[in-house]
């Protein structure tokens, strides 16, 4: 599953987004957090339908995938899954990481990868309290948003279940799980900005890898709305 085999991978990045469309600001991420903490594969998982965005012209989840499938061919240490778009019903990280979590057991170590915006609205997620009990999290820098602490994200109960480790510059949860701040090359491209362009018939070459342009121009997607 997610051309995983339980004896090579054991060190695995989960990556949850829109991806409307997938960006080299998502593709640099990943290629940087799955060599910073030595991942064997980073999983791409495309959310059939994201809680936090709603009303946000979100196309087919089906083109989603095709165009996550197409911008990480070749590169060995990416893989996607359909796994979310294929669960009825809204998106939540938590129960894709206890699924993830119960196929491979406590064989794989789970780090899951969020944008500092993404984690700014953490305490809106499902179950969020429970999240970091659940795997590993890094927290990557995006251009626009600076890193924060943790107080000023969580409430102080949930908060005080982290210790930092300044030598190893990570926080530690009660549960014995990591969470990192990382920062990465600071690419400014976001889906919004792409989409944008696209119905300005304005070029998005360099922002999207060409596969994913062409598949764009020939489904003709992004134009209305
Ligand atoms: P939109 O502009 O439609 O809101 P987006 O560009 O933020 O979309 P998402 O698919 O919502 O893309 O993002 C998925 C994950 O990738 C989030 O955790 C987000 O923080 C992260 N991410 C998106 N763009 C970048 C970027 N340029 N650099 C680093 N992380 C990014």
């Amino acid at each position: 599953m997610y051309g995983l085999k339980k004896e090579d991978y054991l060190r695995v990045g989960l990556f949850g987004g829109t991806f409307n469309p997938i960006h080299l600001g998502h593709l640099r991420s990943a290629e940087e957090v799955r060599e910073l903490f030595n991942l064997q594969r980073v999983i791409f998982i495309p959310s059939a339908n994201p809680p936090h965005k709603q009303g946000k012209d979100i196309i087919s989840p089906i083109h989603r995938m095709e165009m996550v499938n197409l911008a990480i061919e070749g590169n060995p240490g990416f893989s996607a899954s359909d796994i979310e778009i294929n669960r009825p019903g809204k998106s939540y990280s938590i129960e894709t990481i206890d699924h993830i979590s119960k196929i491979y057991g406590s064989d794989l170590t789970l780090l899951f990868i969020m944008g500092i915006d993404a984690f700014t609205e953490i305490s809106t997620w499902k179950d969020y309290i429970n999240l970091f009990s659940r795997c590993n999290f890094v927290v990557t820098t995006r251009p626009g948003y600076s890193l924060i602490n943790l107080q000023t994200v969580l409430p102080a109960d949930v908060a005080g279940n982290f210790s930092y480790l300044s030598e190893e510059d990570r926080f530690i949860h009660a549960s014995n799980f990591s969470l990192y701040f990382r920062d990465i090359t600071h690419l400014d491209i976001s889906s919004s900005v792409v989409r944008n362009r696209i119905k300005e018939n304005r070029s998005t070459r360099y922002l999207l890898p060409e596969k994913v342009i062409e598949y764009i121009k020939g489904h003709g997607l992004y134009k209305d709305s």
